[in-house]
């Protein structure tokens, strides 16, 4: 068994930053404060993956400390991170059984990176948020750039680095599509196409990834499916 058109959204790891005072009070005022101030005002208006979209693609994300990996312990030294995901990433994965065992887990391949948008979409933010920690309100906050680090500016270098450190934030999706059309896997209902009695009614369904966090989406998909199948049991109880 086999679900396509796995969908997910890839954080690039982290640009992290040195900044020029360990002062719990300056990092409030100078990090948290003025740099979610810059990101909200700047990423909204210009942090697109390609030109010509309509709306913004990317979320990006302020943690006023620094780690080497996820689940590891904070650098010795006072610095920030910012990290960015996209919104709608092109490439797609696959999920699917490894055997006949059932508990045996399956091989999730999400694909991250594999098309010319995506990979453009994560040059481009790398760039993008070079930019916004050059703008005057970060003014002497930065004492040195981390990560990447100033030697990663070409493309390939970028890239490079996107891959090395990119990891997950959880949205897997899309992998039964629901569609009024004969390829999609479940039908308006979240019924099952050609399977009598079965609906799915999770984060597979979506036909694609939704602009934000999955997790609200997805409580709405198991209000609607317990209405749906409410609607039936009365429908099959008036007959
Ligand atoms: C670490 C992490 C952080 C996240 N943070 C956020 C966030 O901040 N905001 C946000 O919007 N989203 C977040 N998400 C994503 C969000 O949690 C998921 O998108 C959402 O929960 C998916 O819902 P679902 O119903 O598709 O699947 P799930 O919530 O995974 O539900 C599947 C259910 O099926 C059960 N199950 C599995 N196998 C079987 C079986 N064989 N028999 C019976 N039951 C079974 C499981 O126990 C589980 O209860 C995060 C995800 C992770 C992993």
């Amino acid at each position: 068994m086999r679900g396509e058109r796995l969908a997910d959204t890839p954080r690039w790891g982290a640009q992290q930053a040195k900044i020029s005072s360990s002062e719990p009070i300056f990092l409030t005022e100078h990090v948290v404060i003025r740099l979610n101030a810059q990101f909200t005002r700047l990423v909204q208006r210009s942090l697109r993956s390609r030109d010509g979209l309509p709306y913004v693609d990317a979320q990006a994300f302020m943690m006023p400390f620094s780690v080497p990996g996820i689940g590891q312990q904070p650098h010795d030294f006072s610095a920030f991170t910012v990290s960015v995901t996209q919104s709608w990433p092109s490439s797609r994965g696959v999920v699917e059984l490894r055997d006949g065992a059932p508990a045996n887990s399956p091989a999730i391949r999400p694909n991250h990176l594999t098309t010319e948008d995506d990979k453009r979409f994560f040059i481009d933010a790398v760039r993008t948020v070079r930019a916004v920690l050059r703008t005057a309100p970060m003014d002497g906050v930065i004492a040195a750039e981390y990560q990447p680090g100033p030697g990663v500016v070409k493309d390939d270098e970028i890239l490079d680095y996107v891959r090395q450190k990119a990891n997950t934030i959880y949205h897997p999706c899309g992998t039964c599509r629901m569609g009024g059309d004969a390829e999609s896997v479940v039908d308006a209902s979240l019924r099952v196409r050609g399977v009598t009695g079965l609906r799915v009614a999770d984060a597979s369904i979506m036909p694609r990834i939704t602009s934000g966090n999955i997790n609200a989406t997805c409580l709405m998909i198991g209000e609607k499916a317990a209405d749906l199948i409410l609607a039936d049991y009365d429908s099959a109880m008036d007959n």
